[in-house]
């Protein structure tokens, strides 16, 4: 057989080598930037991802080249070094090259216990990681000649062979086990989890060794120049003697580099070396554009600068240092607001535990993402979802999660788990997706097969009951607890005014309430898109008027009823308007199916039967006539204004009298009027008929003029098809995509849950359509819409009222669709404004 020729194709990192991050790595183009800012980073060689690729391969590397740039038998090091920092990597290996001889040559410069300690930390090292021996043979062993000798006795009994001497072989090996170790199965769920593609590639560095044992002021060492969880200019880090590698990080001995309130700091053992980092520090943030988490180890006095990461940080953090930076004028206002990731914003809109509660708590963790919330406990990802879809908030509880929990973590307000730590799965997942989170409570006794959680205290807690996780403390509390809301800043909103500033489609809020239309208004939503009526006619108060009309035995008998309900709503649009002061107000008329208001219970229809003065056998006997079989089908949206108009009619008189309300001590404003499920032009016609007319009743009642926009929700499929006639008589079209997704799966939206899981895992739907719009189906639906519409009005308004409004990528469909505005919860206005930003970049 032929011998293979080894490969060869890997460079020294110079500042004018040919280094990219696409090919060599985010972590090789990082140190090449280092080097052309002049710091100290001892010399180093890039593989790039081809080469790495073909290692796993079993094609040998030419180590004997590698090891000339080093010169005459410096030790190395190897880092992985991935396309993006996130997606993990290999363990670094350092030391390589240690072998008897060299060992010999550190005993006479760096003595006999720094040879001794340095040797062993290699052969433990090359034993686990790349050998793949089993860690407790090596870890635990005394320092000292005796450990030494025990750990290359232990691996000649397990490898049948010396441990290598040959430093070409030894780094062979290192990269052989590295390159293998990023093709691994598990090693690629995790990157994958965190959104690296399917071939994601992995480049490697090798890098001459600074001892940070020996003689001398002599240690190694991690400093970053920002608080990682509020984005404040703060000097952090450690710094520990003696020590390699990110040794510092992991033992409580090591110092802080200023001001250590236990003992001397860095700043005061060497002051020179701590404002030399200082210096590096501001260079990498000017220069790199980024706040960087510097390594640093100090050999005998000399300060090396081993690598800079972007300091990993709190979504907070990030928002702050991209406002920061751009303040500076290091980044321009556009970088900075690309920089935030839409998602992340919902850490800043999280509730927080309020401290001035009561605060029962039943296990502390790791606060491994902040936010509170409050559920019910699942103890599986499945019945997690079948919660979110029985709206039911929930808390996922487990072991720990691994990334087939995804789904159920989407579907979880919380969660909390046995095992894990900073890193793990549910921690690194949960920040991502802003998700109150709590790992490593390793006092929690779960059985998930008994669905019970056992705690300290001996209480126990089962499926179903209320518990709050405190991410931001990392501590979970029974019931629900008191919470705050969420603190936004004047760094939050400056960030959003920059966002503002570049996009290009509207946003506005669904909002049925007072409170709803003020949180709104804080995120500053361009006007109310949907403001669905009939949840004004909840309050207790009302229902029992609501329930009079229902029951009402004549027009007269319906027309008393809502004649009391009239000055209610009108004082909820009055209030909507002054809340809004002028923005727009899209009010849709009455929709649900009238049953919907009237008791379930015999109880509660024997309570009705009194309050209305009936006989029970009557009540009973009008309420089955309204039940419906397919109520989601049934007589509800304008059927019931065609049938029962004398409810739109007051709705429309309502708005109206508030308009002019307003207009007597305020900008006018001109109400936007929206019908529900609307399927046919004539639906539209006779709806409007009505309303023009008590408009113009208002008019000549109250004396006053007023203008006021009438529009159609597309939620049947055949709307959409039939938009371009609809819109003869509606100035504005609004795609209510949950209906319309409904209608268009013919798939009940309240049943969805049932099958929803099996048909994602199966490939049947590549998500669930009532959380991601269904661009295929349901897209071509409003393309449809919007083109048939446009065609017959030009200026016709384009909207979303659905779920899927606040979604970034529902965003940018209707945003390329050419929609004048997405109208999302008010909690999701942030994220949508600047998702569209980003859009518009
Ligand atoms: C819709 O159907 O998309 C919509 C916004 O209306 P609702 O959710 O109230 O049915
Ligand atoms: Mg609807």
């Amino acid at each position: 057989m032929q011998k293979q020729q080894p490969l060869t194709d890997f460079s020294e990192i110079t500042p004018s080598a040919a280094i990219r991050t696409e090919t060599h790595g985010w972590r090789a183009k990082c140190l090449q930037r280092l080097i052309r800012l002049d710091l100290p980073v001892p010399r180093t060689v890039a593989l790039p991802s081809s080469t790495v690729r073909a290692i796993a391969a079993g094609t040998p590397v030419h180590c004997e080249a590698i090891l000339a740039h080093f010169g005459e038998g410096p030790l190395i090091s190897v880092r992985p070094s991935p396309v993006n920092p996130d997606w993990g990597g290999p363990a670094t290996v350092l030391n390589i090259g240690l072998n008897h001889a060299r060992h010999a040559r550190l005993v006479e410069t760096q003595g006999q216990a720094a040879a001794d300690e340095l040797f062993l930390r290699f052969v433990q090292g090359y034993a686990v990681h790349v050998a793949r021996l089993d860690p407790d043979m090596f870890e635990g062993l005394d320092a000292g000649p005796g450990a030494l000798r025990e750990a290359l006795r232990a691996y000649r009994d397990e490898m049948d062979e010396d441990f290598p001497e040959d430093p070409a072989r030894q780094l062979a090996e290192v990269l052989r086990s590295m390159a293998r170790a990023w093709e691994g199965t598990t090693a690629r769920l995790l990157r994958q989890a965190k959104g690296a593609p399917e071939d994601a590639a992995l480049g490697l560095v090798v890098q001459q060794m600074a001892q940070g044992i020996g003689q001398g002021i002599s240690g190694s060492g991690v400093v970053q120049f920002i608080d990682p969880v509020t984005g404040q200019p703060q000097v952090t880090g450690r710094y520990l003697g003696q020590s390699q590698g990110r040794d510092a990080l992991k033992r409580t001995e090591a110092m802080y580099l200023t001001r250590d309130p236990r003992g001397p700091s860095l700043e005061d053992i060497a002051p020179d070396l701590f404002a030399e980092l200082l210096r590096h520090g501001r260079a990498c943030r000017d220069r790199l554009r980024e706040e960087m988490q510097i390594e640093f180890t100090i050999e005998d006095g000399r300060l090396s600068v081993l690598d800079a990461v972007k300091v990993a940080r709190s979504s907070r953090a990030t928002l702050r240092v991209a406002v920061a930076l751009a303040d500076d004028g290091i980044i321009d206002r556009n970088e900075a607001v690309l920089r935030v990731e839409p998602r992340a914003l919902s850490e800043l809109l999280h509730p927080q535990v309020d401290p001035r509660g009561p605060r029962d708590v039943f296990v502390r963790g790791i606060a491994a993402s902040p936010g509170a919330a409050t559920g019910r406990i699942v103890f599986s990802s499945q019945a997690a979802q079948a919660s979110a879809s029985r709206g039911e908030p929930c808390i996922l509880v487990r072991r720990e999660t691994t990334p087939e929990d995804i789904r159920g973590m989407h579907s979880a307000v919380g969660v909390l788990t046995e095992r894990g730590g900073m890193t793990s799965h549910a921690a690194v997942i949960g920040r991502g997706l802003g998700l109150p989170c709590i790992v490593g409570c390793s006092d929690l006794r779960l059985d998930p097969r008994d669905k019970t959680l056992r705690v300290p205290d001996g209480r126990i807690f089962r499926e179903g009951d209320t518990i709050t996780v405190d991410g931001t403390s990392g501590e979970a509390l029974v019931g629900a607890a008191d919470m705050l809301p969420p603190a936004l800043d004047a760094t939050f909103h400056k960030l959003l005014g920059w966002a503002d500033a570049v996009r290009d489609i509207g946003i506005r809020a669904n909002a049925d309430t007072p409170a709803d239309a003020k949180t709104a208004r804080d995120f500053s939503a361009q006007g109310i898109g949907l403001c669905r009526t009939e949840h004004m006619f909840f309050d207790s108060d009302r229902l029992i008027v609501m329930r009079e009309m229902i029951f009402a035995d004549t027009p007269a008998d319906r027309a008393a009823a809502l004649t009391r309900l009239l000055p209610m709503q009108r004082a909820d649009f009055v209030q909507l308007f002054d809340i809004m002061q002028g923005l727009p107000v899209c009010i849709r008329l009455f929709d649900p199916p009238l049953h919907e208001f009237l008791p379930h219970s015999r109880e509660g229809l024997r309570e009705l039967a009194e309050a209305l003065d009936r006989p029970l056998s009557e009540v009973t006997r009008r309420a089955e006539a309204l039940a419906e079989f397919n109520p989601m089908l049934g007589m509800r949206g304008v059927r019931l204004g065609v049938v029962l108009p004398e409810i739109y009619d007051m709705q429309a008189q309502a708005i109206f009298e508030a308009t002019v309300e307003i207009g007597r001590r305020a900008d006018p404003v001109v109400p936007e009027i929206m019908i529900p499920l609307v399927s046919a032009r004539r639906e539209v016609e006779l709806v409007k008929t009505r309303i023009e007319s008590v408009a113009a009743t208002v008019r000549t009642k109250t004396g006053r003029d007023f203008d006021y926009r009438l529009g159609v929700m597309v939620e049947t499929p055949r709307a959409a098809l039939r938009a371009g006639e609809i819109a003869q008589h509606a100035s504005f079209l609004s795609f209510g995509t949950n209906d319309l997704t409904q209608m268009t799966y013919g798939l009940s939206r309240d049943d969805a849950g049932r099958f929803m899981n099996t048909y994602v895992q199966r490939g049947v739907f590549p998500e669930d359509p009532f959380h991601t719009l269904d661009v295929d189906g349901v897209g071509e639906l409003l393309l449809i819409g919007a083109d048939r519409g446009r065609q017959t009005r030009d200026d016709l308004t384009l909207s979303i009222c659905g779920e899927h409004g606040g979604n970034p990528e529902s965003i940018a469909f209707c945003r390329r669709a050419g929609f004048d505005y997405v109208s999302c919860s008010p909690y999701r206005v942030p994220l949508a404004r600047l998702a569209a930003a980003h859009l518009a970049l």
